[in-house]
């Protein structure tokens, strides 16, 4: 089971909404935050709010449950990409102010990391055909783990969705920004470190044990 169980479904008015957008040739990507679609967006990010718990799909931290500042409609594949998917239920989902701006950044940018294998004319229906950790698809804990507040992958050596969520969605940003802390790890967490290094076998678990040891005996 994924951690999205069951995709939004939009009512006859809204399903009109969406086909008149569709079908407009001028109709672009850029257009999602018009106030014709102010509803369906509202409606869109309080399903999937509640569905998920008031947690951030690709990084667990808590959304604003009320207000829409930190909870973004995000599409997994992005919109910039394929337009075709910008109403696809299956491609929706909210993420918090942090991960939306570094995703919007990178749309800006011309920058957008893709974050499908490869090119598809109907919306994928398998796990295997996404490089992100997709939440409609995937358990996000099978691929990932928070450390301390650092995000390590589980990913083993057929699939790397766990390192490349860390990538796409830049979430070791605090990490990058302010470096560690000292006060945050204790002689559990030292032996943690350590028991990923001796235990895993996969390079990348041995390499974020082996950093996050080297950052705990350093300080
Ligand atoms: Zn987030």
């Amino acid at each position: 089971m994924a951690d999205i169980k069951e995709k939004i479904i939009f009512s006859k008015q809204q399903l009109q909404l969406i086909a008149t957008k569709k079908n407009c040739s001028s109709f672009s990507y850029k257009d999602w935050g018009d106030d014709s679609l102010l509803d369906l967006r509202c409606y869109i990010r309080n399903y999937y709010r509640n569905l998920q718990k008031g947690e951030c799909a690709f990084c667990k931290k808590d959304l604003s449950i009320v207000a829409v500042g930190n909870a973004h409609v995000e599409h997994i594949v992005p919109k910039s990409i394929y337009p075709q998917f910008i109403f696809e239920p299956k491609n929706l989902c909210v993420i918090c102010a942090d991960c939306n701006q570094i995703k919007r950044d990178q749309e800006i940018n011309k920058n957008t990391t893709n974050t499908l294998k490869k090119e598809f004319i109907k919306y994928p229906r398998s796990s295997k055909s996404f490089l992100i950790v997709h939440p409609h698809f995937d358990v996000w804990h099978n691929h990932l783990e928070k450390f301390n507040g650092f995000f390590i992958s589980k990913d083993d050596h057929k699939e790397r969705k766990g390192s490349f969520t860390i990538y796409a969605c830049g979430l070791n940003r605090k990490f990058s920004k302010f470096g560690y802390e000292k006060e945050i790890y204790s002689d559990n967490d030292l032996m943690e470190a350590a028991r990923k290094l001796i235990e895993s076998d996969d390079i990348i678990t041995r390499f974020n044990a082996l950093t996050n040891l080297k950052n705990i005996i350093n300080n």
